[in-house]
């Protein structure tokens, strides 16, 4: 497992690893949850309740959903969740894509989103930015970490395809690998749009590891494609402020404002 904002103890994000099993959500219509045990096994672990996570289905889009104790659990096609209440789990999966967790540690707000090459080109970061804005956050404070993604050497696109990158398709953000192909790095390009929309240099953490480059730590799909149930292996991602919990005469009460004590 890995955490993020370790400078933030008030803050909860942590993405699984291949050893903690498929964190797809299997989601089920008509029960409206998702079968996979492995997910309920890891937040268990985590000391999470299945019910505070509240999880993207993703569609490599640009929408971002706020997010309040009342939402449903599964948000259709969305990519970015935000969210100001303490005790509420936001959730993604990945495996390539990179996952971005952003925290405004003065307004309280946290956000994250799912970023492949489909969703940056299409402005999932911008989306999530705006939202975290028009809810109070400060870009001048707000913190950006990314977790481990594909790398430049393993993102390949046919020169064909490099309007599909549309501002993006511009030298600076892809190296030729052969006549035919370049490769593209998406990492330059999230850093580029957190860095345009205002958040400071010192506040964007990347993580150095490639899902491709480590077979052994991560699922990824460009190397491993589909399982045999025609399904993407992926890692799940989790961010949430935590509720701070205090015993009040011998009984425990969960206290929603006192998150704010942690600062
Ligand atoms: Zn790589």
């Amino acid at each position: 497992m890995i955490k993020f904002f370790p400078n933030f103890p008030e803050i909860f994000a942590v993405m699984s690893l291949r050893g903690d099993g498929n964190m797809k959500i299997n989601y089920c219509g008509r029960k409206k949850r998702s079968t996979n045990g492995n997910r309920r096994n890891f937040f268990k672990r985590n000391g999470i309740s299945e019910d505070t996570v509240i999880s993207a289905l993703l569609d490599h889009g640009n929408k971002a959903v706020v997010i309040s104790g009342n939402s449903s659990r599964y948000i259709e096609k969305a990519d970015a969740l935000l969210t100001g209440d303490c005790g509420i789990y936001l959730s993604i999966t990945v495996a390539d894509c990179y996952p971005i967790m952003f925290y405004d540690p003065v307004a309280r707000e946290i956000a994250l989103a799912h970023a492949g090459w489909q969703g940056a080109v299409s402005g999932v970061v911008s989306s999530t930015m705006i939202k975290m804005i028009l809810r109070g956050c400060d870009p001048r404070n707000i913190r950006a970490e990314v977790g481990p993604g594909i790398c430049q050497k393993h993102l390949e696109f046919s020169r064909s395809d490099l309007l599909k990158l549309k501002q993006y398709n511009n030298p600076q953000y892809y190296s030729d690998l052969s006549q035919e192909k370049v490769l593209v790095d998406l990492k330059k390009i999230i850093g580029d749009q957190l860095a345009a929309h205002g958040i400071s240099g010192k506040n964007i953490a990347f993580s150095r590891e490639c899902t491709f480059c480590h077979p052994e730590k991560y699922f990824s799909y460009r190397r491993d494609g589909k399982n045999s149930e025609g399904q993407v292996n992926a890692m799940v991602v989790i961010s949430g402020m935590k509720e701070n919990k205090v015993k009040e005469k011998g009984r425990l009460i969960l206290a929603e404002k006192e998150c704010l004590s942690f600062a």
